[in-house]
């Protein structure tokens, strides 16, 4: 039996890969100070005897005394709502978060994987984003805490891999979706099916012509665990190359939900990126992956936890700033 430590494992998308880990074999420890993230994500592994979950803040350290064999490392705000709370939190779970996390790796003599961001492309002058790319991103700007963050940790990654020779991975994880989101995370995806399950105006910033591309989360967990076990250092791109408008988006979520809401205009973000799409023929040829859920089934099923999360919660709280 192998072991792997994913660090943000109780979060939207590090949840996802315990369940997936867990289905190999694989013993999960799950690392979270639940900044973002919900205990009730991974609320459903108490009892698995191959999963444990321990609360720390990895910028400050982590700590674990047994063999690893694999860390996973995806912690950090990731909405920019989230890292607009959290600025400082993002920049030191992105730096010294990533430090301690291959330092981890190192000690283990385990490989390393880290969750990078189509956002170190920035608002992209080359359209679809190809891993040459270096892309064009404002450092000052409010998502260069994010940016710059995740920028900084793939350099550091590769630092490790040619001075340490930690058996580094990279992956450059593009708009991805799903169920256990937050209602309040403030993602185009989250925010508009609360906001058509509540009643309320779908609120598209903007004209609503920028583009995003949309992965449902279990393609891109496969795509994690491939490249994970695989000999490849480079970064790789992992999304749906499914481009549309956000006016797009909301349409089709209001036509899913069957809602009535009106479709309203608010100003767009500074440095909120014209278009996205992932070129993911670096994918395909090293790990045979493409994304195979279409956004109707994937939003089908993510309409379908909204609705149970507001039966549960009796509303899905969603504050505008
Ligand atoms: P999320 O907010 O649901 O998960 C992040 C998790 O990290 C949370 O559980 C949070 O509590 C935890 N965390 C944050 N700071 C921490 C710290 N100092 N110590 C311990 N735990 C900490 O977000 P997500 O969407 O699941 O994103 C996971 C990772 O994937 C992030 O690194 C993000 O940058 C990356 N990513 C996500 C997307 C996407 O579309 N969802 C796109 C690109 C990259
Ligand atoms: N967006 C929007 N309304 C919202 C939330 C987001 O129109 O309530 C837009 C946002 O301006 C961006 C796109 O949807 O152009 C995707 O935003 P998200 O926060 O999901 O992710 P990003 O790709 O910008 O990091």
């Amino acid at each position: 039996m192998k072991r792997v430590l994913i660090t943000g494992g109780s979060g939207f998308i590090g949840s996802h890969l315990c369940d997936y880990f867990l289905g190999t074999d694989y013993e999960v420890v799950c690392v979270d100070n639940f900044l973002t993230g919900k205990r009730e994500n991974v609320a459903h592994l108490k009892n698995e005897k191959r999963f444990k979950l321990l609360e720390q803040d990895i910028s400050k350290r982590i700590e674990f005394p047994d063999a690893l064999d694999l860390v996973l490392h995806f912690a950090s705000p990731a909405s920019p709502f989230d890292y607009h709370r959290f600025p400082i939190q993002t920049m030191k779970v992105g730096a010294l978060g990533t430090h301690n996390a291959l330092g981890l790796a190192k000690a283990k003599k385990a490989s390393f994987l880290l969750a990078s961001t189509s956002e170190v492309y920035g608002d992209p002058e080359v359209h679809p984003q190809q891993e040459e790319y270096w892309g064009h991103v404002n450092p000052i700007g409010p998502r260069g805490v994010y940016d710059e963050a995740k920028r900084f940790a793939e350099a550091l990654t590769l630092a490790y891999y040619r001075e340490h020779h930690v058996d580094v991975k990279i992956v450059r994880i593009f708009n991805t979706y799903g169920p256990r989101m937050q209602p309040n995370d403030g993602r185009a995806i989250p925010v508009f099916i609360a906001e058509a399950l509540n009643g309320d105006p779908l609120t598209v910033f903007g004209s609503g012509s920028q583009t995003r591309s949309f992965c449902y989360v279990s393609d891109l967990v496969e795509g994690i665990y491939r490249l994970s076990q695989l000999n490849f250092h480079d970064p790789v791109n992992l999304g749906n190359p499914n481009e549309m408008t956000i006016l797009e988006l909301a349409e089709k979520i209001r036509e899913i939900t069957g809602s009535k809401s009106p479709i309203i205009f608010k100003e767009l973000p500074q440095d909120d990126p014209k278009v996205r799409r992932p070129d993911i023929s670096r994918a395909g040829k090293h790990l045979g992956w493409e994304p195979k859920v279409d956004l109707d089934t994937g939003l089908r099923k993510t309409v379908d936890y909204f609705a149970k999360l507001k039966r549960e919660r009796g509303a899905l709280v969603w504050q505008k700033q």
